[in-house]
């Protein structure tokens, strides 16, 4: 039987609703069961993937191509299981599968309405597409009470009451200020924000308080009395040193706990020692390197989630602190390149859009090179690297990306046409943005004897891709004879997936997104040979 576990937030925005989450599916699954994770997100964009990185933060892209909430990595990150399409879901979506159906004549002329079109459809997504898992965690985006949430809020209750408890759960997610004047953490806030659930007929079955210091047992009392639920269900959820130290704590507070007994389940005390053994490689490292990230969101992190994560899973593979420089990249455009760079280990460029910046990219990776700094482009980042080794090094000046416009050397263009196994897909210039890039995860073929193949350890690999644009094999030779290799290629040898200098202490470029499959007990190879390179670099200087 699979049973439902709905994760609600109250009071403000950003408590970690993906994060506490990903944390009880990280327990449940140490118990020994098979969870999956889903995020029903209630703003009206059919997905995050035209949503600006400095509104939305990062768009998670799955093996399956789908262009998902940053949720999706935090899932993905403590379970290890790989999300699809099926598991992120919009108000947007949904509306836009109802009214096609609604145009095709589906609902026999019926009146379509929230309840129950609307509402069925989001029931529908809810427990469609399940491979026998014992538990489907669904979060509900946003903060009860928007107006956007409440078809979603109606599914989940009606669900809670077709399936009946031994089925469904309901935890919600609050916050516990503490007023310095009073001395105090605040139970009101919280006691609305489920007074708010009630009003749409949801009693909460465990409340998860976000505080800064623990709850004395009087508060805790009192939230129990006041919203309605047993004082164990009451769960303090403390402010912690890393986030991979959630799954422990929430395990000693006693989380886990109740949502077994809610289901009626006698199962074994979950196995921690793999978050035990990252929290200690986290909070006691043996050495820090430092890594300079030349981006363009740099002003909002969650732009660069998975990516500051799998940096992180690096450095507890080697066993060091990974200190990240976030560097505007427009800044080398105005300053001396050598003082910002000077201190760093590596200089990684990651994945980004538009012209705004690249200029900063191109310098950045031209220091890396020269000066022998371990150098990490993703995407983006492989693609500026390209245009800078041909402008420094074929001698090409005004080789450039055709995503800027016209150029009289695109080494960086837009490809229309590409094999997905044995299908054919199509890009066209000037249509839709959304849904033109090649998206999820394709083959590569890895060339023997390179730096990429000694690191992967394998001839062929999957990884995913969120771009439109490639680099041109037309300049292949002429790159080629300045020293850069084509390591690693489509299958069909078109489209280069990866460039490396062999000369050179560390320097690759990826045309996909190693980042979204890190996790931290399986960090990426290139991420953990990357840091070993700047461990290295650390030595030298
Ligand atoms: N803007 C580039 C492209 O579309 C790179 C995209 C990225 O870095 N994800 O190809």
């Amino acid at each position: 039987m699979t049973r439902f576990i709905f994760i609600t937030g109250g009071v403000v925005s950003s408590l970690g609703k993906g994060l506490a989450s990903a944390a009880l599916a990280a327990l449940l699954q140490a118990r020994g069961f098979k969870v999956r994770l889903r995020k029903l997100d209630p703003y009206i964009n059919v997905d995050p993937g035209t949503m600006s990185p400095y509104q939305h933060g990062e768009v998670y892209v799955t093996d399956d191509g789908a262009e998902t909430d940053l949720d999706l990595g935090h899932y993905e990150r403590f379970t290890g299981v790989a999300s699809r399409q099926s598991d992120n879901v919009t108000t947007g979506r949904i509306y836009s599968d109802v009214i096609a159906k609604e145009r095709r004549g589906d609902y026999l002329g019926a009146t379509i309405q929230v309840i129950p079109h609307i509402t069925d459809a989001i029931k529908e997504f809810i427990t469609s597409d399940l491979h026998g898992e014992d538990f489907v965690l669904c979060e509900i985006g946003g903060t009860v009470g928007d107006i956007e949430g409440l078809p979603f809020l109606e599914a989940i209750r009606q669900l809670g009451n077709e399936l009946g408890a031994q089925q469904t759960m309901f935890i919600h997610l609050t916050l516990l200020p503490y007023i310095p004047t009073a001395g105090e953490l605040k139970t009101k806030p919280t006691q609305h924000s489920v007074k708010e659930l009630l009003s749409v007929g949801i009693q909460p079955d465990v409340l998860l308080c976000r505080a800064d210091r623990p709850l004395p047992e009087n508060e805790r009392r009192k939230i129990a009395l006041f919203c309605n639920v047993h004082r164990d269900a009451v769960i303090p959820a403390l402010d912690v040193e890393t986030i991979y130290q959630v799954p422990i704590s929430y395990h000693e507070q006693g989380f886990d706990d109740q949502v077994c007994k809610h289901f009626g389940l006698d199962a074994p005390t979950p196995d921690l020692s793999r978050w035990h053994d990252i929290h200690t490689r986290l909070t006691k490292p043996e050495g820090e390197v430092t890594i300079a990230v030349a981006g363009k969101y740099t002003g909002l992190l969650d732009a660069y989630k998975s990516l500051g994560e799998a940096l992180v899973h690096g450095g507890i593979a080697n066993n060091v602190r990974v200190r990240l420089k976030w560097v505007d990249s427009e800044i080398f455009e105005r300053e001396d390149t050598v003082q910002i760079l000077e201190g760093a280990n590596g200089i990684l460029v990651p994945g980004g859009f538009g012209e705004r910046g690249s200029e900063g990219k191109i310098r950045a990776a031209r220091f890396a090179r020269e000066r022998k700094v371990p150098y990490f482009g993703i995407c983006f980042g492989m693609q500026m690297a390209v245009i800078e080794a041909a402008r420094n090094l074929v001698g090409l000046d005004k080789a450039g990306s055709t995503e800027f416009g016209p150029s009289q050397h695109p080494v960086v263009g837009l490809m229309t046409e590409w094999m997905k196994g044995n299908e054919l897909l199509h890009r066209q210039s000037g249509g839709d943005l959304g849904g033109t890039m090649r998206l999820g995860a394709y083959e590569c073929v890895l060339k023997p004897g390179s730096r990429v193949h000694q690191i992967y350890r394998a001839d062929v690999i999957r990884e995913r891709h969120r771009h439109r644009y490639e680099v041109n094999t037309n300049y292949r030779s002429a790159l080629e004879e300045v020293g850069l290799v084509f390591s690693g290629m489509s299958p069909d040898g078109l489209l280069p997936e990866i460039v490396e200098i062999p000369d050179h202490p560390w320097f690759i470029g990826v045309q996909f997104h190693p980042e979204l499959r890190s996790k931290p007990f399986d960090p990426h190879p290139l991420f953990t040979s990357f840091i070993r390179a700047a461990i290295d670099q650390a030595r030298l200087v």
